[in-house]
C-alpha cells in the first residue's frame, strides 16, 4: 500500500518521483541519482547540492519511495511541516518531542510530563486504548514509509538507544536517512552534546539555590577558573546532582498546581509558583533533563580528548570539539542503506566528508545550481570600510550613514539588515531611530518578531544577526537587505578558535554558507525579487580567494555599486509583475 514502511523497491528512483510534471533540474538530479543507484552498494553515501527553488523535497520523496523507509531529518519546524503538507497523504508522517503534544487525560498538561510518568500502568491503558497524542504520532510514524522528524528530537532518541532497541515502539534502523539543511548538521550535533553552565543564569532561570545547605551553596556559586579542569569537573558533577533534585521538585509543583494541595511544598518551592502553570514548569522540566543528559553524555564520552573546557564571565562550557563521531554514533549507525545529505550551501563538499567522518570514495556527488533569474536577485558590493575588529569602530559611523541612505532608498518596501553581531544591531538602531526597525528584545523570540514583521501595514525593517537561516522573507516581506559584516562565526567561541587554528578553511567556509544563507533570505520563488547590499569590504577579498566554492548562481548576482541604479531595477521588476 501506497504510503506504509515498505521494503527496498525496485526500479529507478526517477520512477519514484511523487509528481507528474517535473521541472529540469529535478530531472538532472533524478539522472544523476539514477547512475548512483546503478553501482549498487558502492556508494552508501550522496551528497545533494541543489539550489533554492529546484524542489529538493521532491526528490526526497523520490528516494524515500525507491528505498521503501526512511528517516527524514529537518532542523526547522516550518520544513518538517512542509513535508507534511506536501507529503503528508503520501506516507509522510511526522513525530516531534513529547512536550509538543497535550495529554489527553490532563487538560494543559503537554505529554512529556503527563500522569503516565507518575503512576504506574497508566501508559499502557492509554496507548492500548489509542488515547496518547504522542504515542499515536510515533505509532503512525514507525508505520510509515517517510519518518519526519527534526534532528533535535532524532539525536535525544538515537543517543538514549541503539537501533534495535525497544523505545516503546520499534525506533528502529531504517533503510536511509535522509538529512535535509545539512548545513546546519554540524552545529545540531554540536548542541545536542555540548552545554553551558552559570550558576547565575540557572539561578535567575531555576532558582537552584533554593533548597542548598550553605556548603553546598558556597560550592555551587564559587567563581570558576579556565583551566582548573577538575575543579569545574568536580562543580559539574554537583551542578547535576542539583539538577536531579530540582527536577523532582517540579514534578511535586506540579502535583500543587493541580492538586491545590501544599502540605509538602516548602516555603521556597511555593514561592517559586508565581506565575506558573502546567505548561510553564513541564518546559522547565524539560530543560532540566535535557541539560541532564547532556552532561552525562560528557561523563561518559570515552575520547575525552575530544572536548574542550572553557570559562567565560563564570560560565562553563564544555563542547566537543569535532563531530564526526558523534555523527557515525548518533546517525550513520541507524541507517541499514544509504545516508543522503542535501542543501543549497555545501560548499566544500570534501570539506564536509571530513567533518562527517565520511570518505570521499563511498561518497557520491551531485551538484545543481539554483534556477532564479540572477537579474532579479543583485549583491550591490558597496564597500564602506573594514568591519574587522581592528577598524570596525572607525568604519561604523560610515556603515550607518550608508544604512539611512539605502533605507531612504526603499522608503515604502520592507526589508532585513543581517549585522551579525548584537553589538552592531545596537548601534544601528540607537544612531538611526526609525520606527521602521524590528529588533529582538530579551525574552522575545525570532517567530514572534518574524510574526509581527509579517503583520505589519508598515514598511518594517528586521535588525537581526541571527536570522541568516530558516526565515522565508518571500515577496513584499522583504524588498531589500543589508550584510553589514560578513557573517563570521565568534572566534571569542573557544571551539571556533581551536577548529579555525587546525583548519582555516573550515572556518572561512561555515562564514561563506552563513553569506550565501543571508544573500537567499528574500528571493524565495521564480517570480520574486529583492536587492542585497554588502558593505564590508572584506567581501572583495573573500570573493578573490574562494571563487571554487561558491555556486555560479551566487556569482553571477554580483554588481557593483556604481553598477547599479535602483530605480531602473525596481521599475523593471515592478512592470515584470
Ligand atoms: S500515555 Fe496517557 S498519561 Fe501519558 S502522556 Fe500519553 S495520554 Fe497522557
Amino acid at each position: 500500500m501506497s504510503g506504509t514502511y515498505k521494503t527496498l523497491q525496485g526500479g529507478t528512483v526517477s520512477e519514484h518521483f511523487p509528481y507528474n510534471s517535473v521541472r529540469t533540474a529535478q530531472k538532472d538530479i533524478l539522472s544523476s541519482l539514477d547512475k548512483i543507484y546503478a553501482f549498487g552498494n558502492k556508494y552508501r553515501y550522496i551528497v545533494i547540492e541543489a539550489g533554492t527553488g529546484i524542489g529538493k523535497s521532491a526528490i526526497a520523496k523520490a528516494i524515500s519511495e525507491k528505498e521503501g523507509n526512511c528517516y527524514l531529518l529537518t532542523a526547522t519546524k516550518q520544513l518538517q511541516d512542509q513535508y507534511i503538507k506536501d507529503f503528508g497523504n503520501m506516507g509522510a508522517k511526522a513525530v516531534k518531542g513529547s512536550v509538543n503534544y497535550e495529554c489527553s487525560r490532563d487538560e494543559g498538561m503537554p505529554c512529556s510530563n503527563g500522569e503516565c510518568k507518575f503512576t504506574k500502568g497508566i501508559y499502557t491503558q492509554c496507548t492500548l486504548a489509542g488515547e496518547c497524542p504522542y504515542y499515536n504520532a510515533k505509532k503512525e510514524a514507525e508505520g510509515s514509509e517517510m519518518y519526519v522528524t527534526s534532528y533535535a528530537y532524532f539525536l535525544r532518541i538515537s543517543r538514549k538507544f541503539q537501533p534495535g532497541g525497544d523505545y516503546h515502539g520499534k525506533f528502529t534502523k531504517r533503510n536511509a536517512i535522509i538529512v535535509d539543511e545539512c548545513h546546519m548538521l554540524e552545529d545540531q550535533l554540536l548542541n545536542c552534546a555540548g552545554f553551558s553552565l552559570s550558576s547565575k543564569k540557572m539561578n535567575d532561570r531555576y532558582k537552584m539555590n533554593h533548597g542548598l545547605g550553605f556548603k553546598e551553596l558556597c560550592l555551587y556559586n564559587r567563581k570558576l577558573k579556565d583551566g582548573e579542569d577538575e575543579k569545574n569537573i568536580e562543580w559539574v558533577h554537583l551542578v547535576d546532582s542539583i539538577i536531579m533534585r530540582k527536577m523532582m521538585v517540579i514534578d511535586k509543583q506540579i502535583q500543587c498546581v493541580k492538586t491545590g494541595n501544599r502540605a509538602t511544598m516548602t516555603a521556597d518551592e511555593l514561592s517559586e509558583l508565581e506565575d506558573m502553570d502546567l505548561m510553564k514548569l513541564a518546559n522547565k522540566k524539560e530543560e532540566l533533563l535535557r541539560l541532564h543528559e547532556k552532561i552525562q553524555g560528557y561523563f561518559l564520552s570515552e575520547n575525552k580528548d575530544n572536548w574542550i573546557m572553557s570559562v567565560k564571565e563564570n560560565t562553563l562550557s564544555i563542547k566537543p570539539i569535532d563531530v564526526d563521531g558523534l555523527f557515525q554514533k548518533l546517525i550513520n549507525g541507524w541507517a541499514e542503506r544509504k545516508v543522503v545529505f542535501m542543501s543549497a550551501t555545501i560548499l566544500d563538499k570534501v570539506g564536509f566528508c571530513k567533518d562527517m567522518g565520511i570518505t570521499p570514495n563511498e561518497t557520491a556527488f551531485i551538484t545543481r545550481d539554483g534556477t532564479f533569474s540572477s537579474a532579479n536577485s543583485p549583491i550591490v558590493y558597496d564597500p564602506i570600510g573594514s568591519m574587522n575588529y581592528k577598524n570596525i569602530g572607525t568604519t561604523m559611523p560610515y556603515v550607518i550613514e550608508e544604512v539611512k541612505r539605502i533605507m531612504d532608498m526603499h522608503p515604502n518596501e520592507k526589508g532585513i539588515i543581517h549585522t551579525s553581531t548584537y553589538n552592531i544591531a545596537k548601534q544601528i538602531t540607537e544612531a538611526i531611530h526609525s520606527d521602521r526597525f524590528v529588533v529582538r528584545t530579551v525574552g522575545e523570540s525570532n517567530e514572534s518578531l518574524f510574526k509581527y514583521h509579517a503583520t505589519s501595514e508598515k514598511p518594517t525593517i528586521l535588525v537581526s544577526p541571527s536570522l541568516m537561516a530558516g526565515v522565508d522573507l518571500h515577496d513584499d516581506l522583504s524588498r531589500f537587505q543589508i550584510i553589514v559584516k560578513l557573517p563570521y562565526i565568534s572566534l571569542a567561541d573557544e571551539r571556533v578558535k581551536r577548529k579555525m587554528q587546525k583548519d582555516k578553511k573550515w572556518y572561512t567556509c561555515k562564514m561563506l554558507r552563513n553569506l550565501v544563507q543571508e544573500c537567499g533570505r528574500s528571493t524565495r520563488n521564480e517570480a520574486d525579487w529583492s536587492v542585497t547590499y554588502i558593505l564590508d569590504n572584506a567581501f572583495e577579498t573573500v570573493m578573490r580567494y574562494n571563487q571554487k566554492m561558491l555556486p555560479q548562481s551566487f556569482k553571477k548576482r554580483i554588481v557593483n555599486v556604481n553598477d547599479f541604479d535602483v530605480e531602473e531595477y525596481e521599475s523593471r521588476m515592478n512592470n515584470a509583475r
